[in-house]
């Protein structure tokens, strides 16, 4: 299956993100769990005025997951979820973000003003991830269909089994390199931390899976 592009714009934030020395890479959680609430948020509100989704409040939540053998961490919402076209423009195209304006102004600043001024969002996970996988299948739709980006080179996108509406962000979080550590992203006390310091005011619950401590 071909490799698509990133567009431009997109592969200077992406190259940004997968070199940034910024030091505070833990938000890239905050960035993901802003999404899933983002997405609960949209199929929430469909289900107040279309009782036909037959969803209420309590049934949202956000799930981390953790596999400490296998390097993944991976954020899990059931919310709206992404058509193939979506995850294409969304995830694809960096116009589309609506948190970044990413222009021509900003190439003489370094990164930690970039990032300090503006939500980076989805493309953060490039910070500490090796590899970043998207499985998502919108409400309504029986198709489900897999994202996939190790950076730079482009993103992948194949049809996949997913049980339940929603998007699944596989994060293989990235090895240890000298002077740069990752593993703390797989450590429950940590991720615990993290999600407290920025996530603190989301609506939804948050739960923890772990595979292996
Ligand atoms: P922003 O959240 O500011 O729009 P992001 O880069 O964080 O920018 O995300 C880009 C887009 O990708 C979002 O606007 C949304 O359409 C889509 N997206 C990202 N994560 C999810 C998710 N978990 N569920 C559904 N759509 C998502
Ligand atoms: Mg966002």
């Amino acid at each position: 299956m071909a490799k698509k592009q990133f567009k431009a714009e997109s592969k200077r934030l992406l190259d940004l993100m997968i070199h940034s020395i910024y030091t505070h890479k833990e938000i890239f959680l905050r960035e993901l769990i802003s999404n899933a609430s983002d997405a609960i948020d949209k199929l929430y509100f469909r289900s107040l005025t279309d009782s036909s989704v037959g969803l209420n409040r309590e049934d949202f939540e956000i799930k981390l997951a953790v596999d400490q053998d296998k390097r993944l961490l991976t954020v899990s919402d059931n919310g709206c979820g992404m058509t193939k076209e979506e995850l294409e423009n969304n995830l694809g195209v960096i116009a589309n973000s609506g948190s970044f304006g990413f222009k021509n102004e900003h190439k003489d600043q370094n990164d930690i003003e970039i990032i300090g001024q503006f939500g980076v969002g989805f493309y953060s996970a490039f910070m500490v991830s090796s590899k970043v996988t998207v499985i998502s299948r919108a409400f309504g739709s029986d198709e489900a269909y897999r994202w996939e980006s190790a950076g730079a080179d482009g993103y992948t996108i194949e049809p996949c089994e997913k049980e339940h509406f929603g998007t699944d962000i596989i994060l293989t979080i990235k090895e240890d390199a000298e002077g740069e550590t990752f593993g703390e992203f797989l450590e429950t006390y940590r991720i615990t931390s993290i999600v407290k310091k920025y996530s603190d005011y989301i609506r939804y619950p948050i739960t923890m899976d772990v595979e292996h401590e």
